[in-house]
């Protein structure tokens, strides 16, 4: 069953824009279906039939960008031949079931994907071009950025909260603790024909 799961019934990595077009919409048109049943008939292991749908409960919430949709009824069939059992989860109704309770809105799912991605890749980034730095010999005083020093929880506070930015001005504010400050231009020049023009990372500099 986690097999069929995770072949057929996975978050693929590209949604079709239909699809997400029809999630993100869901909550202004009501779109979103109030019973969520799986769709399989027949048993995908050993081709039985399966049992007719049982409320799992009526109490279960789909999260979407702007809010909840409240009192969605989830479902499951279990096959009577082999017991395997079935949860809904069709990506087609705009949604990611996360565990029958709780439901994802696909643009809700798509919109953490993207932040969590982005942080990722300014964190990898600004501690692989520390390292370059600090095989470096530079003219001028060059300081490593402030997240090289946290541990792990607090690089996930400080990126959750350049995330959550809300202004430019605070905006410059939290970018702060990622920030290479140079001293002199051409020490920031061969900083960036490096890290930004050759290898094309996501950096600050100041
Ligand atoms: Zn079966």
């Amino acid at each position: 069953m986690v097999n069929y799961l995770m072949t057929n019934k996975k978050l693929p990595a590209e949604l079709p824009q239909a699809v997400n077009q029809q999630s993100r919409d869901g909550k202004i048109s009501s779109g979103f279906p109030k019973h969520l049943i799986p769709k399989e008939a027949r048993c995908k292991e050993c081709d039985y039939v399966l049992s007719d749908p049982l409320l799992i409960t009526a109490k279960g919430r789909i999260l979407t960008t702007t809010g909840v949709v409240e009192g969605i009824s989830t479902y499951r069939r279990s096959c009577l031949n082999c017991g395997v059992i079935y949860r809904y989860q069709e990506l087609e109704d705009g949604v990611h079931n996360f565990d029958d309770h709780i439901i994802l809105s696909l643009h809700l799912c798509l919109m953490i994907r993207n932040a969590l991605q982005e942080a990722d890749v300014l964190l990898r980034d600004t501690l692989e071009a520390a390292r370059w730095c600090e095989r470096q010999t530079f003219k001028g005083t060059v300081s490593l950025p402030s997240v090289i020093g946290m541990d792990g929880e607090d690089r996930i506070t400080t990126l959750k909260e350049l995330r959550c930015r809300e202004d430019e001005e605070e905006n410059i504010l939290l970018k702060e603790p990622f920030m290479f400050p140079f001293q002199l231009q051409r020490d920031y020049e061969k900083f960036c024909v490096e890290a930004v023009d050759k290898k094309k990372m996501t950096v600050f500099t100041s």
